[in-house]
């Protein structure tokens, strides 16, 4: 334990959740918890952020705009 507590030695990684229509969100891999900037820490389970991942979801949201418009 220590003062790091029982968290310290946990790592994980941002996965960046890209939006067309609201702002990019982080999503800690270990507790999934939102965040709305990459932190070097996950702010609510302080695990160790070692890289982050690109997860463009406005991909699948211009999909279905197309499925939309070409209807
Ligand atoms: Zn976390």
């Amino acid at each position: 334990m220590g003062i790091f507590g029982k968290n310290h030695n946990k790592t994980g990684y941002w996965t960046q959740h890209a939006h067309l229509f609201k702002g990019d969100i982080y999503e800690c891999s270990v507790c999934h918890n939102p965040a709305k900037k990459p932190y070097k820490n996950c702010p609510k389970c302080n695990a160790r952020m070692k890289r982050s991942k690109y997860d463009p979801q406005w991909i699948d949201e211009l999909e279905m705009l197309d499925a939309i418009f070409c209807d």
